[in-house]
């Protein structure tokens, strides 16, 4: 850090703002460093507020593993809300780090995790407020490296222009390959950042977009996408994962936030990968293949989760927490050593075919949860097509089973306008809720406990890179409004509440999700009208995208709505993650003619994640 650069004087602006904690840096487990010379100094970015941010599980996770190193230093910045904001751009004082109060542009990485798609018009927030270009091409050689990594970078091409390098993988695997890189490498006399990000891109996983070109055809579909010469070849263009997470680095300690955070409570990551392959998942795909931390490692990182927090809750985190094989000697296990100090045990994510009413009621000894269940879609027909391998049976059982046990509380989320969707499974949406109403009122009334609340939720299906439905069409907007209303006139019952998601941000969603490179210049002028925090409905101002399209001559349509054919060049295809295009292919075909795919354990489709990626070699 050049001596000029000083801290960021905040003491005068912190009584003026809503929640100044979030401000401070000093939480519990945060780091704090003697600073030197030689040391790397990393900016963890999460665009978005600090209670989202700090209930994320990637940041804990790289934060401690960074400052665990002797000479790096990792701090953390999230989007300032509005009030911070307003103040720092008044007395035009720059965007800081939390913990040293650091600018921004001082720092040698600012690494951002993009989790979703409406959150880039704030990381453009968060470069201008720290000073720092844009444009990647705008950039000098004392400015920042700009890393970009996490589930959206599977589709970068939007977000490109932006970026330096982009990680395509687990970034605990990763990152300090290449920090070091960059350390040695910056010692060379006149070191350029061209030599290292020339250096990056030949790691696995590293992509470094400023390294590759994209031709177009007349009518906007890819002609090809092509390596520079500046590029250091393809190596960087496949996905890098953890193949024993048990050797992986998990924190034994986490921050712990002064202010409540969305998850107050620590997390147990049991394994990454889902077995099930529901075609509209992205998760499922990206994240391949199934990978379990052992039950004695789990067992040991409750123990010191809870000793180094005092939290009083722990939650099981997972795609689908009820494949996990061990899943009810954990439970047994966490309940066991915890049950004398009040600790709750949260399992968000429960399906419903392996519903365990024995387990539900272990957890139930220490504290009742929530009960959600997503059957995705009102009809067994749509079901097969999205390859969700839930019955009808299953949720009407468990729903009962819920309800004999005390719950009146239970959430069910649906999606729309999914691939062959009609208005007959519109309103099996209708029916399906209906029936669990039914199944609530079937027991007699001193079996079930009074004040029943449904929570029915929508959200409108986006077709997502690396899925099977990667070339479906989205729904318009005035479809997704039509669908809503079906719903809205159905779902009247005074014990049945309905949401939806707002149809708008969906379609904003859906065009950055399969775009490609042209939408970087599209994302800037929105910025510049204004747009940031777009995955807030208070904030979100979709006449500003509407215009922001219009005057970069783009078109929502072409890449929200449009059905993209099996040999049109796909903005991510030069990537590898291991899942095949064929395979994609096949399931999309599958789905057309409502034939279901069984789970990978019990039956391998050969995707080819493990043929490519593990030394497995077979089956997950
Ligand atoms: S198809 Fe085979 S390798 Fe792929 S996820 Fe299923 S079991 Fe694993």
């Amino acid at each position: 850090m050049s001596d000029q650069i000083k801290e960021v004087k905040i003491d005068d602006l912190l009584m003026k703002v809503e929640k100044p904690a979030r401000y401070l840096g000093n939480e519990m487990n945060s780091a704090h460093k003697e600073i030197n010379e030689d040391m790397v100094r990393f900016a963890f970015a999460f665009p978005d507020t600090y209670e989202i941010g700090m209930s994320h599980l990637g940041m804990q996770i790289l934060y401690h593993l960074l400052n665990e190193q002797q000479d790096i230093f990792c701090e953390r910045v999230f989007s300032p809300n509005t009030d911070m904001e307003n103040l720092l751009r008044r007395e035009e004082r720059p965007l800081f780090a939390l913990e040293t109060k650091t600018p921004l542009k001082a720092f040698d990485f600012i690494g951002f995790t993009l989790q979703y798609e409406l959150s880039y018009t704030n990381i453009l927030n968060i470069l201008d407020m720290g000073e720092i270009p844009l444009f990647q091409k705008d950039r000098e050689e004392e400015d920042p490296i700009i890393i970009l990594g996490g589930p959206c970078s599977y589709n970068p091409e939007p977000i490109a222009d932006f970026a330096d390098i982009i990680v395509l993988g687990e970034g605990e695997e990763i990152i300090l390959e290449v920090i070091n890189l960059y350390k040695k490498i910056k010692q060379k006399p006149n070191y350029q950042k061209a030599d290292f990000l020339l250096a990056a891109s030949e790691i696995e996983g590293i992509y470094v977009p400023s390294h590759f070109a994209v031709d177009y055809h007349a009518d906007g579909r890819i002609k090809e996408v092509r390596s520079t010469e500046k590029s250091g070849g393809e190596q960087g263009l496949k996905k890098r994962i953890i193949e024993d997470l048990d050797k992986a680095y998990y924190p034994d300690k986490i921050l712990v936030p002064y202010i409540d955070t969305v998850h107050n409570r620590v997390v147990l990551e049991i394994f990454r990968g889902c077995i099930r392959g529901c075609r509209f998942c992205q998760a499922g795909m990206i994240y391949r293949p199934v990978r379990e931390r052992s039950l004695e490692k789990l067992q040991t990182m409750a123990h010191d989760l809870l000793q180094n927090t005092g939290y009083e809750e722990i939650s099981l985190a997972s795609l689908s927490s009820s494949d996990y094989t061990e899943i009810e000697a954990l439970i047994h296990h966490l309940i066991e050593i915890n049950q004398k100090d009040h600790i709750g045990v949260s399992l968000p994510s429960l399906r419903l075919d392996n519903f365990s009413k024995e387990l539900i009621e272990e957890i139930q000894k220490v504290r009742k949860t929530g009960l959600t269940f997503a059957p995705e879609a009102g009809t067994q027909r749509l079901r097969d097509v999205i390859n969700k391998n839930i019955r009808e049976e299953d949720l009407l059982n468990s729903a009962k089973e819920a309800f004999e046990m005390g719950y009146n509380n239970i959430k069910l989320y649906f999606m729309i306008g999914l691939p062959t969707e009609t208005d007959e499974d519109i309103l099996g949406i209708k029916e399906l809720v209906y029936k669990v109403l039914n199944q609530y009122h079937s027991l007699p009334k001193e079996k079930r406990a009074g004040g029943l609340k449904i929570t029915v939720s929508t959200s409108t299906f986006v077709p997502k890179a690396f899925t099977p439905f990667q070339w479906e069409e989205q729904i318009s907007l005035e479809e997704i409004h039509r669908r809503q209303s079906i719903l809205k006139e159905s779902l009247t019952h005074r014990s049945i509440n309905y949401n939806y998601h707002d149809g708008k941000t969906s379609v904003v969603e859906g065009a950055f999700a399969r775009g490609d490179r042209r939408l970087s210049k599209v994302l800037y002028k929105a910025y510049s009208l204004g747009c940031k925090f777009d995955g807030w409905g208070d904030h979100f101002d979709y006449q500003k995208w509407v215009k922001a399209f219009e005057e970069e001559d783009s078109s929502l349509d072409f890449y929200s709505h449009r059905k993209r054919s099996y040999d049109e060049i796909l903005p991510w295809d030069h990537f590898d993650i291991g899942v095949n295009k064929s395979y994609l292919m096949q399931e999309n075909n599958k789905a057309k003619i409502e034939e279901v795919t069984p789970d990978c354990r019990l039956n391998c489709s050969a995707c080819g994640i493990n043929q490519k990626f593990t030394s497995r070699g077979g089956v997950c």
